[in-house]
C-alpha cells in the first residue's frame, strides 16, 4: 500500500523501481537501488583498499587513533573518496543522513550483516556476549533531520543477525558542534568531549559491535571505543559503511 503511495525510487538516482529482488525468509529486503546503481555499488565494494591491496571486506585497515583506542577491528562497506565523480556510495550516505531511506538502510544493514557474520565465525565469538551499539549523532541533526542514521542502521542490523541493541553511548547534551567545519586536531578534541557512557546500559563482559554510518578522522568511534573498554566490553569491533581513503593515519 505504501508503495503505491510513494513509488519505490533508487536510493543512488532517484529513477522509478519496477524490480524486486528475491528475498529470503529471515531477510525481506525490497531494492534500494536500480540495477545499474546495484552493479556499480557491487563494483565499488570490490575495489582493493590503497594501503594493504586487500579487497575492502577482507582489509583489517583503521585510522591510527581507533587502533590506538584498542578497537579489535574495523569492518567498513566501502572507502569514500569525497573526489571521486559521483558513485553510489556517496549518494546513498547522503540519502540515509538526510532522508528517513528504509530501504537503503535495510540494504546498507544486511551488506553489514555479512561482515558481522564473518567477524563471528572468524573470532569464534559467542552471540550470548555480543550487542551492537551505535555512536549517536548530536540532539541538532537529530532534529533537523528527524533521523539519526547510526542509530536505524545499528537498529537494522540488530534485527538482521538476531542480536540486541542497545544504547551504551550517549551524546553530551549542549555540545551543537558540527565537527564538518572544523579541524582535523578540533575535531579529535571535540569529540572527546562529545560523548559519554550511558547512565542505566552496562556493556560489562560483553563483545560490543558499534555502529558509524560514515567513519573520517575515527576520533568519534576511537572515543565510543574508550567508553566501552572503560565500562568493561570485553572487545569492541567498529562497523561503519564508509571510511574515508583519505584520512592521513590509517594504518594496517
Ligand atoms: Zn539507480
Ligand atoms: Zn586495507
Amino acid at each position: 500500500m505504501r508503495d503505491l503511495l510513494f513509488p519505490p525510487k533508487c536510493s543512488a538516482c532517484g529513477q522509478l523501481l519496477d524490480w524486486m529482488p528475491e528475498a529470503t525468509a529471515s531477510t525481506p529486503i525490497r531494492a534500494a537501488l536500480c540495477p545499474a546503481c546495484h552493479k556499480k555499488w557491487e563494483n565499488e565494494r570490490l575495489e582493493t583498499c590503497g594501503i594493504c591491496a586487500k579487497p575492502i571486506n577482507e582489509c583489517s585497515c583503521m585510522p591510527k587513533i581507533l587502533q590506538t583506542a584498542k578497537c579489535k577491528g574495523f569492518y567498513k562497506l566501502v572507502y569514500y573518496e569525497a573526489q571521486k565523480v559521483a558513485p553510489v556510495q556517496n549518494k546513498i550516505l547522503y540519502h540515509i543522513k538526510r532522508k528517513r531511506d528504509v530501504h537503503a538502510i535495510r540494504f546498507l544493514s544486511t551488506e553489514l550483516a555479512t561482515s558481522v557474520e564473518e567477524l563471528i565465525q572468524a573470532e569464534e565469538l559467542a552471540r550470548e556476549d555480543l550487542v551492537i551499539t551505535y555512536l549517536p549523532r548530536t540532539h541538532a541533526a537529530r532534529l533537523e533531520f528527524g533521523t539519526d542514521q547510526a542509530e536505524e542502521l545499528a537498529r537494522e542490523l540488530a534485527d538482521v543477525c538476531g542480536l540486541p541493541m542497545v544504547q551504551c553511548i550517549r551524546r553530551r547534551y549542549f555540545f551543537n558542534g558540527k565537527q564538518k567545519r572544523l579541524s582535523y586536531t578540533r575535531r579529535i578534541k571535540n569529540a572527546e568531549q562529545a560523548f559519554l557512557p550511558s547512565r542505566d546500559v552496562s556493556c560489562k563482559g560483553k563483545t560490543v559491535l558499534l555502529v558509524d554510518d560514515m567513519v573520517t578522522t575515527g576520533a568519534g568511534a576511537a572515543r565510543g571505543t574508550k567508553i566501552l573498554r572503560r565500562a568493561g566490553a570485553k572487545a569492541v569491533y567498529c562497523f561503519a559503511i564508509a571510511s574515508d581513503i583519505v584520512n592521513k593515519d590509517t594504518v594496517r
